[in-house]
């Protein structure tokens, strides 16, 4: 399959704010074969796209979602976060299994690529089916599964995100990328970070968290730590 997009201005983020007018970029199975300007040699293209008046750049990058909350939208709004999060959200999230997850998580990434949107880092619940949904919908991702350090679930992260990234890391041809996801300092205290810490070094994959959310988590967490959400990490 050969594309050609002609007649475009393209801006190729090559880090000194380039911008190439009546450009044309030329694609043949999953790669660009040929950038340049005016008009494009023949190339028996499948399909040709009149970029006229449009702007062609990479893929945007979405670096923290929860995207199966797509199915929340407009179900509580302009609360407080905690308040939201304690009265309107964490009770409704109870309540919804893997393939509400699943379903949830592909109008989001359907919703993504409609806005140019091709690589997301997602942090959330039934994270196998997150992965399931960009496996089949062709998006990269970097998924971590939400951990919470208090309670009787945490060791639980603990051993379900080592599943998780033994299973699903480098998955779909590299596209799936999973790293450890605590939720947040106000939900993993100090100690429990630190066990988080070490098996991100041990599995050699990254962290996601939640960070300074809050005025009154930034005031929460210096009076409990004697810094800051920023300085405790
Ligand atoms: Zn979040």
């Amino acid at each position: 399959m050969s594309i050609l997009i002609k007649n475009v201005t393209l801006l190729p983020m090559s880090g000194e704010g380039t911008i190439v007018n009546n450009a044309y970029v030329r694609i043949k199975g999953q790669y660009i074969s040929e950038v340049g300007t005016g008009n494009a040699p023949d190339g028996r293209d499948d399909l040709v796209i009149d970029g006229s008046g449009q702007l062609l750049m990479p893929g945007f990058i979405n670096t923290h979602t929860h995207a199966a909350m797509t199915l929340l939208r407009g179900y509580a709004d302009d609360l407080p976060l905690m308040e939201w999060l304690e009265t309107k959200i964490w009770p409704l999230e109870d309540q919804m299994n893997g393939d509400d997850i699943y379903a949830g998580t592909r109008l989001a990434i359907l919703e993504m690529i409609k806005s140019g949107t091709t690589c997301f880092a997602d942090m959330y619940f039934s994270m196998d089916r997150v992965a399931e949904a960009v496996r089949d919908t062709g998006m990269r991702a970097v998924l971590a599964r939400g951990m919470v350090g208090v309670g009787p679930e945490h060791q639980q992260a603990l051993d379900e995100s080592r599943e998780l990234v033994a299973n699903w890391h480098g998955a779909a041809r590299g596209r799936i990328q999973f790293i450890l996801g605590p939720h947040a300092p106000y939900t993993c205290p100090p100690d429990y970070l630190k066990r988080v810490i070490a098996l991100a070094e041990e599995l050699d994959t990254g962290i996601h968290i939640h960070l300074a959310e809050t005025a009154g988590e930034v005031s929460d967490i210096e009076k409990q730590q004697g810094k800051t959400p920023i300085a405790l990490m």
